[in-house]
């Protein structure tokens, strides 16, 4: 069987038409580059104790057990990095890790406890769905969800009920991306299958498969995740670009309350 073409857009870079415009493609070096910056940032166990921050925000929510803290590590390249968030004291925190070359922080990835996990009481579950929706909701820099998904899972009622709550904010133009992970666990025929069906539930979102095992889909999710955090592209060595807006001043994130960061190394 030959390869289905949807096979061939997920290993490339594809130009991001949600602006109704098309943006020149950017090496995926520069994208895994950025992704690799990654750094621990802060945790906090509730919204009111997150700092205020003035770059764009990308949460990623998802199911425990989705693949979310392995497609994290995946992306920035780090072993470790997603799995501070399942040390014991932070496993139901989100935490938040900054991006951003020489040290400038530019972006900030955002990963929100799993929820839907069996073990936990039900009084947790109520709570962190509480917390999770409420971010969503009001979280001012917010720019961006990617929802972690195992499609042998398909969307599960929280997953919708995640959709179903980030709905006004995705028609008010916050991003919206479903990564369809552990992708080598399905025939491409399944592959293909999967994502047209996501695709259609996704309202006007983005939806990429994904394996970390196979390196499927890491560039292209990358890709995507640096144009949403620089829409104004790459700046031209030296020279304004005409009819550009100049890049946004980029604000080192500090917590509200002043207290120090805990970056990590
Ligand atoms: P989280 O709870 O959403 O953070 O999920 P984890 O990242 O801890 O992954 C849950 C399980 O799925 C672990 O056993 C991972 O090894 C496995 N997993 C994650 N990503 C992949 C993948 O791309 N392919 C395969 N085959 N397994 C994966």
């Amino acid at each position: 069987m030959g390869l289905p073409e949807i096979v061939t857009v997920m290993t490339h870079a594809s130009p991001d038409t949600t602006a109704g415009k098309t943006l020149s493609l950017i090496d995926s070096k520069l994208a895994m580059g950025w992704m690799h910056t990654a750094r621990f940032f802060t945790t906090a166990a509730q919204l009111n104790q997150l700092p205020k921050v003035e770059v764009p925000e990308i949460a990623f929510v998802g199911r425990s057990n989705a693949g979310k803290s392995t497609a994290i590590n995946t992306l920035t390249q780090q072993k470790q990095l997603a799995f501070a968030s399942k040390k014991p004291g932070r496993t139901q925190h989100i935490n938040l890790f900054s991006l951003g070359k020489q040290g400038v922080t530019d972006a900030v990835l955002a990963d929100l406890p799993g929820y839907g996990y069996a073990a936990v009481s039900r009084t947790d579950k109520e709570r962190w769905q509480r917390v999770m929706l409420n971010y969503l909701m009001s979280r001012e820099s917010l720019s961006a969800v990617v929802l972690l998904c195992d499609p042998r899972l398909g969307l599960t009622e929280l997953d919708e009920a995640l959709l179903d709550a980030i709905r006004p904010r995705v028609e008010q133009g916050l991003k919206f991306l479903i990564v369809l992970t552990k992708a080598d666990k399905l025939t491409r025929a399944e592959q293909a299958k999967i994502l047209s069906i996501t695709k259609l539930n996704a309202g006007g979102g983005e939806v990429r498969l994904f394996s970390a095992l196979k390196k499927q889909g890491v560039d292209d999710v990358a890709q995507l995740l640096w144009h949403w955090c620089h829409p104004e592209g790459l700046p031209q060595a030296g020279l304004p670009q005409a009819g550009m807006p100049q890049a946004a001043p980029v604000t080192q994130a500090t917590p509200a309350d002043g207290t120090p960061t805990q970056n990590q190394p």
